[in-house]
């Protein structure tokens, strides 16, 4: 039995046997040409070939993927007929006499390098599409079909990397999942992976493919991003409870979606979930959540080996909010230290990071760092409702200096002509003690309050939440926490602020009533909990 670490892009889980995916790698040789009019008229058949096969893809992407995932495939069209593109693969074969293969080949070496080498993650993944158009074409050139292949049973395909054409093309029906050893979450292979909802895990790493074999059996966990080769038994059992389990949520997603979050008597509740990266989208709409509570902005920095540049940043927000729709999204601005350090911040040393210079006391510090993540914020503002809420905060000075660093930012915004949005809601974590008890001055301050109960319980019952010994004198259900969360409810509800949870404890069943009866506005939860919350708020009466 062997695990494998990836990136998982479609949370669902498989168990069954690995297809190897074997690419007709065209291997292209440089030679020497008499007559470059008959090698450009070469690749204008070529291309008229290839257009043809990617018509007949965009065809079934259609019918699989929906319009706005197909759409990849009139981008590879377009990018065929690019001018660039053919003006280098002209000027190859008639300045050096050379082959048409050999032309396409090294166009598409230098335009993936380009893309490869640009900042924008979009724009990176760009690399992989000029790939695999131009060994579309090549293929063609040499007059064999492409690739793109067909299995005749269900199997787990793994691979290097797969390009979206070539995800695209394997029959939904017999593809259990998809594993490859490189890949990124953004690109459209990832994209279509999670949009046939086939469980797939990207990025595992070259070694993996030095320990699969036709035939091995295998489990992909798509939550995780975990694959086991040669899963002993008692590790099929669990996952197979784990499979029936996505199962039922399916059934409930069946019964539940769209459906109103409504208790019997009437009391309505939001229910949103909560993410750490763009990737989390996917999850966040396939559960069907009413918006985003909670997105840990922290992610971005700690997956970047240097701080993210304002442009970075933007970009990552825009795709959130966009991705969303008009729903709401929470942003919530900077919180590392303590169990998330970054070697690049330079942070010394402390002896006891869960109470030291973590979260919002970093921005307060270094306003340039909190200044450009502002700016990318509000920039991004005009691409859905966004909300902004800053952690850690214990006192009135804190929340103060937030919005006045927002203000500085949306003024320096303005007189560089730059869009904002002037709706976007202004909020604070609620998760120290300090926040909650003194919730009656700073709700005037802000448009809503979040209870962060990880670290509440954490500080509100001295037990670090990183230390498994003292697991057992965690009350999670600990009365001195709920009331702290009571007092902030009625605090916020007093100033006519709206309150909501983002911390573990909201997608406690056992707890969903208790928090209606707070009038609790909002729950944010991990994107499996969303249905199970709307469950118990529809089985709920008030009254
Ligand atoms: C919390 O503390 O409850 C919370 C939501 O924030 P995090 O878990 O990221 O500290
Ligand atoms: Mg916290």
């Amino acid at each position: 039995m062997k695990l494998f670490h990836g990136k998982g892009v479609y949370g669902a889980i498989a168990i069954g046997c690995v297809s190897v995916f074997k690419r007709q790698e065209a291997s292209v040789r440089r030679t020497h040409i008499t007559d470059a009019a008959t090698e450009l008229e070469r690749v204008e058949n070529a291309k008229s070939k290839a257009l043809e096969q990617l018509s007949a893809i965009h065809e079934k992407a259609l019918k699989e993927v929906g319009e706005t995932h197909a759409q990849i495939f009139e981008i590879h069209m377009m990018m065929i007929e690019d001018d660039d593109y053919n003006d280098s693969i002209r000027s190859i074969i008639e300045t050096q006499m050379v082959n048409a293969e050999y032309a396409v080949a090294v166009t598409s070496d230098n335009f993936a390098a380009m893309f490869s080498s640009m900042d924008d993650d979009y724009m990176q993944a760009r690399s992989a599409d000029v790939k695999d158009i131009s060994n579309r074409i090549i293929s063609c050139l040499s007059d064999g079909e492409n690739s793109d292949s067909e299995s005749d049973s269900r199997m787990i395909i793994c691979s290097d990397d797969l390009a979206p054409s070539e995800t695209v093309s394997f029959d939904k029906e017999n593809v259990l999942a998809f594993v490859t050893a490189f890949g990124s979450s953004s690109s459209h292979t990832a994209i279509l992976a999670r949009n046939m909802n086939i469980p797939a895990v990207i990025c595992v790493g070259e070694e993996f493919l030095n320990d699969i074999s036709d035939g091995c059996m295998m489990i992909v966990d798509g939550h995780k991003g975990e694959v086991i080769i040669d899963p002993d038994e008692e590790t099929v059992a669990a996952y197979t409870a784990k499979q029936q389990e996505d199962a039922h949520r399916k059934d409930l997603l069946q019964q539940l979606r769209g459906k109103d979050n409504i208790t019997r008597d009437g009391t309505r509740i939001n229910i949103f979930a909560n993410i750490s990266g763009v990737d989390g989208i996917g999850a966040i709409l396939a559960n069907d959540a009413g918006g985003i509570g909670l997105f840990r902005s922290e992610f971005l920095y700690l997956e970047s080996d240097d701080y993210p540049t304002e442009e970075q940043q933007f970009t990552a927000y825009r795709k959130v909010l966009e991705s969303m729709a008009g729903k709401k999204v929470i942003i919530r601005t900077l919180d590392i230290g303590a169990d998330k350090q970054i070697d690049y911040f330079g942070l010394e040393h402390e002896d006891n990071p869960a109470m030291g210079f973590r979260a919002v006391r970093i921005c307060l510090e270094r306003p340039e760092v909190f200044r450009t993540q502002l700016r990318a914020l509000y920039r991004a503002s005009v691409f859905g409702e966004l909300g902004i809420m800053f952690p850690m905060i214990t006192s009135v000075n804190e929340v103060a200096e937030c919005p006045a660093m927002c203000d500085m930012v949306k003024r320096e915004l303005s007189e560089e002509g730059m869009p904002f949005s002037d709706k976007v809601e202004v909020g604070i974590m609620i998760e120290t003690p300090a926040a909650a008890i003194i919730s009656d001055r700073l709700a005037p301050m802000v448009d809503f309050f979040s209870v962060g109960t990880n670290d509440l319980t954490q500080y509100t019952l001295a037990c670090d939440r990183q230390n498994s010994k003292i697991e057992r004198f965690v009350d999670t259900h600990h009365e001195a926490v709920l009331r702290l969360i009571e007092m902030a409810a009625v605090n916020a509800h007093a100033n006519n602020v709206w309150i909501g949870i983002c911390g573990e404890l909201a997608a406690d069943t056992s707890l969903t009533e208790r928090f209606l009866r707070m009038r609790i506005d909002e729950l944010s939860v991990s994107a499996p909990f969303v249905l199970p919350i709307r469950e118990k708020v529809r089985s709920i009466d008030l009254s």
